[in-house]
């Protein structure tokens, strides 16, 4: 089973990929993640993305649809994958088709995520993750049970993503509307899309996404 987790940051793609992939054993692949490894890394990519990804702005899409293509063929990815954060944009959604029909593999089912705009600012400004386990918090939701210690590994140092600022959402909420809803007739069309609730708990949009997947 391939899937694509679609949606505005800070709707939760992250969060339920998680759960896909330790439930079902698929591979997660996400752009995001594999941009901030490159920055980190001081790579030809990241130098690229690095104030592009700082602006809430997209890379360019041969960047992100190489770094895919890549990667949908190492071999964890023979059992399915999840999606999260691409496609982005249109001519990015044909180059997957276009990539996936040479590997004779295809998306099964993309699931938007719909939460409400003025949420999903406050729920991205107020994250932040355990620097040892990546275990996720909120500073006002979730935040962890006893202040500075991470109810999973007992760590004490905790990191926040360089754009996970309330300025930097609002142009990625903006980006999003702009550059990467225009997807979602692409997806319809093709009979693939399916939403569920993103305004609803965690498990909750849990049960929403397992109900479409089994
Ligand atoms: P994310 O972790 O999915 O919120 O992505 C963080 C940032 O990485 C985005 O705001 C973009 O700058 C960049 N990025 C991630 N995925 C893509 C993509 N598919 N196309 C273009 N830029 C991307």
């Amino acid at each position: 089973m391939n899937l694509i987790l679609f949606g505005p940051p800070g709707c939760g793609k992250g969060t339920q990929a998680l759960r896909l992939r330790d439930n079902h054993g698929l591979a997660h692949l996400s752009t995001g993640d594999m941009l901030r490894a490159a920055v980190a890394a001081g790579t030809e990519v990241g130098k690229r993305a690095k104030a592009i990804m700082e602006a809430g702005d997209l890379v360019p899409d041969e960047v992100v649809i190489g770094i895919i293509a890549d990667r949908v063929d190492e071999p964890d990815c023979d059992g399915g994958f999840i999606l999260d954060g691409f496609p982005r944009t249109v001519p990015q959604a044909e180059a997957l088709d276009v990539l996936l029909a040479e590997k004779k593999k295809a998306i099964n089912h993309v699931i938007e995520m719909q939460v409400e705009d003025e949420v999903l600012v406050e729920r991205v400004a107020g994250r932040f993750t355990c620097a040892n386990c990546g275990q996720g918090y909120h500073e006002r939701f979730s935040p962890p049970k006893q202040e500075n210690v991470c109810d999973r590994c007992g760590s004490s140092e905790f990191k926040r993503r360089a754009d996970d600022n309330a300025e930097t959402a609002r142009a990625r909420l903006a980006t999003y509307r702009e550059q990467t809803a225009p997807l979602l007739p692409y997806y319809r069309k093709a009979g693939l899309l399916r939403g569920v609730d993103g305004m609803a708990s965690m498990d909750e949009v849990t049960t929403a996404i397992e109900a479409i997947v089994q």
